[in-house]
């Protein structure tokens, strides 16, 4: 495939784009950008989470230790601030894709559960690579559970230990089974879209790499350029929702 670049929408290139259509075992590889038309903030830059709260107080294991009420107290807040956001169209495409086309694999390091609430009826495989807010778990009796609740109640397990966002919060490392399936839909995979993420979060940022060493298609979509972009055959420059519904209605042979 060569390399296209371009600024985007442009009508005379759209013809360029590749055709969700024409693939079988697409990976969309998603980050915060995809969620941030929801009205989530992304985690970098000005208004994103990390310049208003410190992390070692809110988002680690130590900070858990240390008081586990103030890091559930942050957590409902979060949980509150997305149950009040709804899917936007980019979910909705790749929801609209997967129940096309159940072989289609979502590898997201989104936490918030959108994807899961775009998807009609089931939906296909989501890999969730930092966990879920929608999940709680003990490490005392190794109870994992799904909880809805807004704020999160109770915050201890049956067997007396505090619960904990069932996430992967900065110093954690990632849980290697949900590693192997990422990995495995990434080495099976015959288109790989990523969507809305900067590229800097290690060991996440490097898994589009495995699709990309085979030599499969690839697509960046953002509103700006990433460390990752001039690995990219293809870089689509706008709002995740709109290239996305312009890949969904794109009609041309693969490249
Ligand atoms: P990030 O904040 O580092 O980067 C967001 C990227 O999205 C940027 O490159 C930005 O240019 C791009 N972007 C912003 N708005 C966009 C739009 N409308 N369309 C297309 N692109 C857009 O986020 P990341 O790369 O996902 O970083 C990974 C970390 O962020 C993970 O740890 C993840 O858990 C976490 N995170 C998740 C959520 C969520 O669940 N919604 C929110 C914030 C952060």
């Amino acid at each position: 495939m060569r390399n296209l670049r371009y600024p985007f929408p442009v009508p005379s290139e759209l013809s360029k784009l590749p055709s969700l259509d024409r693939y079988r075992r697409i990976v969309f590889f998603t980050g915060a950008g995809l969620s941030a038309e929801s009205g989530i903030p992304t985690y970098r830059g000005a208004g994103g989470l990390w310049a208003q709260y410190r992390y070692e107080d809110y988002a680690c294991q130590r900070a858990f230790d240390r008081d586990p009420r103030a890091v559930w107290d942050f957590h409902d807040k979060r949980r509150a601030a997305v149950a009040a956001c709804s899917p936007n169209d980019g979910h909705r495409v790749i929801a609209e894709v997967q129940r096309r086309g159940p072989e289609t694999v979502v590898i997201t390091q989104n936490i918030d559960g959108l994807h899961q609430r775009a998807a009609v009826s089931g939906g296909g495989p989501i890999v969730e690579l930092h966990g879920s807010l929608w999940r709680v778990r003990c490490d005392r009796c190794k109870t994992v559970r799904q909880d809805e609740s807004v704020p999160m109640s109770p915050r201890t397990c049956a067997c007396g230990a505090f619960l904990r966002p069932d996430i992967v919060w900065f110093e954690d490392p990632l849980d290697g089974r949900t590693i192997r399936r990422a990995t495995d839909a990434l080495e099976a995979c015959d288109l790989l879209v990523s969507v809305g993420t900067s590229a800097v979060v290690y060991p996440a940022a490097e898994l589009p790499r495995i699709a990309m060493s085979r030599g499969v298609p690839t697509v960046e979509v953002n509103l700006e350029d990433t460390p990752m972009t001039p690995l990219y055959a293809v870089t689509l420059r706008g709002k995740a929702s709109e290239v996305l519904r312009t890949m969904a209605g794109a009609t041309t042979p693969a490249p």
